[in-house]
């Protein structure tokens, strides 16, 4: 390719990347850019939370996030072993025999965030690829100003309600297939004040900052978590049977009872409903809401399904018209 040929692809191409107004699709253009590169066979990120050497320890989530339970990520080993040589930039690398480009956002995001591309790039590509990389960098610092919560890095009530639409309208297109069903769920730390109160705003921060990373390592990446606003969190869980996701939230309200957070021990109050796909998108969150006030309104520490309480809610005579 000529050089003038050369500047004007880096030019269309970084105006095409720019475009992109959230993290979300503008990560899959660029990891679609990768994969159609010759000697490149597949792309995909990870979102890095926590550290090893830290006591919450590291939790790796992979993007794109696939609601197929079957799908196994074969990038985890290499992950393991890249991740604490990794300096941050654009690494070619080899791992049991295979090549790999490691780019490795270290800059001014939280989580950190990786791309691993499986294959190998010509030189004039791997010009390309450092360039993309370079505005990939630049832009997911400014998108994560918007769409992301800064204490815990968790994507916030906004993003929440765009993938809230996303799962919704996913199960409308998936209604007769085996995929299993979606969960709304939303979690608030009972009696969150007593702690800031006590220990002061700072410590109650940190505390939120353990709760997120407990959550981080007890869900699955293929679940999605969010910082709702204060004390409160969303998890839509996905590709779950009505008793998995009982066990996973059960699993969850146990682990923050067994932790020992940094002002002593917590609990925390759940509600949550199916996703369904007739109910409007943000009729989910209030049905949750309403499940978790329920909670809340019946000693707290507990975990409601709103099916429950809506079955509970008795008919009153003077509400039955009879013809
Ligand atoms: P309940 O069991 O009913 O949920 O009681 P609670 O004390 O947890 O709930 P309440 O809504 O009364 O108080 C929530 C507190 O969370 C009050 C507010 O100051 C605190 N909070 C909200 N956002 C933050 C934050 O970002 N950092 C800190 N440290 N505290 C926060
Ligand atoms: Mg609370
Ligand atoms: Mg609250």
């Amino acid at each position: 390719m000529s050089r003038q040929n050369h500047i004007k692809q880096a030019f269309e191409l970084s105006a095409k990347f720019l475009a992109h107004k959230t993290y979300n699709s503008l990560t899959h253009a660029v990891l679609h850019y990768f994969c159609s590169l010759d000697g490149i066979e597949d792309a995909a990120s990870y979102e890095i939370f926590g550290d090893s050497n830290s006591d919450t320890g590291l939790s790796i989530r992979r993007f794109p996030l696939t609601l197929d339970e079957s799908f196994v990520d074969r990038n985890s080993d290499l992950m393991l072993k890249a991740l604490p040589k990794s300096k941050g930039g654009v690494t070619c690398i080899t791992f049991k025999k295979k090549d790999y480009i490691f780019l490795d956002i270290t800059k001014d995001v939280i989580p950190r965030r990786i791309i691993v591309i499986t294959g190998t790039a010509s030189k004039s590509d791997m010009v390309l690829i450092e360039g993309v990389f370079g505005i990939y960098e630049n832009q997911v610092a400014l998108l994560d100003s918007k769409e992301r919560d800064m204490l815990t890095g968790l994507p916030n009530r906004q993003t929440m309600e765009l993938s809230l639409n996303e799962v919704v309208t996913f199960h409308r297109g998936h209604k007769k297939s085996h995929i299993k069903p979606s969960w709304m769920v939303v979690l608030d730390i009972d009696h969150f004040k007593r702690v800031n109160d006590t220990f002061g705003h700072l410590y109650g921060d940190e505390v939120l900052l353990h709760f997120a990373e407990l959550m981080k390592k007890t869900f699955r990446y293929t679940d999605f978590l969010f910082r709702y606003g204060g004390e409160e969190f969303v998890v839509i869980l996905n590709n779950a049977t009505p008793e998995q996701a009982l066990n996973t939230l059960n699993r969850f309200h146990q682990a923050v009872q067994d932790y020992t957070f940094p002002s002593g021990n917590l609990t925390v109050s759940i509600g949550f409903t199916i996703v369904d796909p007739v109910t409007p998108p943000l009729l989910h969150f209030e049905q949750a809401d309403r499940a978790l006030y329920h909670a809340k309104n019946h000693g707290r520490n507990q975990i409601v399904n709103f099916c429950d309480i809506e079955s509970r809610i008795e008919v009153r005579d003077d509400d039955i018209e009879l013809f």
